[in-house]
């Protein structure tokens, strides 16, 4: 199968297990962000994948080739990083024909003087200027062929980066926070550029970002990763509204998830502070996770109090404090009438929304009871 796969990858440092039976498959054309807290293992996951790093257990196959004991060189994947890594004193065009000058010419060809007379050197040469402008036309970089890094603008050096990535047509792309250094207005418009660059050139990407957003917006599927192990790839939509665990719910979505302690008494019904919520689930302790905007001021509901008020533009944040202690948020309408710190307020939800983890974080189905109970 081409894309990328992964299967079962393990890595320590000493006495720390960077990476715990990693699996994972990026098919053909697919683009896949993993996403995880500092130091959860991701970029150790892209050094071995790219084979800078090489793995204590497992295998890596790219494009249906087992490369999992090849070099780097030899694995036909290409890969951007968040420091561009271009050569200052080399043109746009020059940095951009880097790849196809190592793999087309030869050491002869590539020396300035004797290179030009050598056969077939010319020929080679004018090859390797066509798919450098055709490159750097996808990318908008033609009227800055000549020019050197140093005078570009991080963006443009980043899709210089990208150029150079993709002018090999390798079988899988590698990208390690490669917007990391640009500033907000450009992220979102480079963001765009890397997606539209993967769709025309169809290939398997991996992407490693902190950013939740990046991952959210770009990504045909969404890999979580905590503490060395994967806990859920799915597409964003899913990972956003049906997350299995509940440090994939917590980890996506900004503000985070609130979460309440709750519990499932012995008839199923799940009580918060000892009230009904329209609940029903296994019995024993849980985690009653509701994201902000799916909870709003009602007559009935979770007993809270206004805390403060954020206005955000497109909405308001409303933040409250729920009986038990607990921080909750509310994302409201930015017309929605804001009640004054103190206020005791009830919190609505819809049942059908709510999510339910038991003690060990995993999601356990929660089901409306026959005879719906408050809220
Ligand atoms: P960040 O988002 O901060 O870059 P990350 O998810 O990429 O983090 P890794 O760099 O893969 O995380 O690190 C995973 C774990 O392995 C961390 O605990 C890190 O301290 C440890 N680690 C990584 N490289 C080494 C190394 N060469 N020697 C020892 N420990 C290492």
């Amino acid at each position: 199968m081409a894309g990328i796969q992964i299967s079962s990858v393990a890595k320590r440092f000493g006495a720390v297990a960077a990476l715990n039976d990693v699996s994972l498959t990026v098919g053909q054309g697919e683009f896949i962000a993993l996403v995880g807290p500092s130091g959860c293992g991701k970029t150790t996951l892209m050094r071995i994948v790219a084979g800078i790093e090489s793995a204590d257990a497992g295998r890596i196959l790219v494009g249906g080739r087992d490369v999992t004991r090849s070099r780097a060189a030899d694995r036909d994947i290409a890969m951007v990083f968040q420091s561009y890594a271009l050569y200052p004193h080399l043109t746009v065009a020059q940095n951009i024909a880097v790849p196809l000058a190592m793999r087309r010419l030869s050491g002869a060809d590539r020396l300035p003087l004797l290179g030009r007379f050598l056969p077939g050197a010319a020929r080679r040469r004018a090859a390797i200027a066509q798919d450098v402008a055709a490159v750097a036309r996808s990318l908008g970089l033609e009227a800055m062929l000549d020019r050197r890094p140093g005078q570009l603008s991080g963006g443009q050096r980043q899709r210089v980066a990208l150029a150079r990535a993709i002018i090999r047509r390798p079988a899988a792309f590698l990208m390690d926070e490669p917007l990391s250094n640009l500033d907000a207005a450009l992220r979102v418009q480079t963001r765009r550029e890397i997606v539209d660059i993967h769709r025309a050139a169809g290939v398997a990407t991996l992407y490693v970002t902190h950013d939740q957003t990046e991952a959210l917006t770009m990504a045909d599927r969404v890999a979580v990763m905590m503490a060395g192990r994967i806990l859920q790839v799915a597409t964003p939509e899913e990972i956003y509204a049906d997350p299995q665990d509940l440090r994939v719910a917590t980890f996506i979505g900004s503000p985070r998830i609130n979460t309440l302690a709750a519990e499932a008494g012995a008839d199923g019904v799940v009580r918060l502070a000892g009230e009904a919520v329209g609940l029903v689930a296994t019995p024993g302790p849980l985690t009653l996770a509701l994201r902000p905007e799916d909870l709003w001021i009602a007559e009935s509901g979770i007993a809270a109090t206004a805390e403060a008020v954020e206005f955000l533009g497109e909405s308001v944040l409303l933040h409250a404090r729920h009986a038990s202690g607990e921080p909750v948020i509310l994302r409201l309408p930015p017309e929605a009438p804001r009640p004054r710190p103190g206020t005791a307020l009830r919190l609505g939800f819809d049942p059908a929304r709510a999510l339910l983890f038991d003690a060990a974080g995993r999601r356990v189905a929660a089901h409306a009871p026959a005879e719906r109970a408050l809220v």
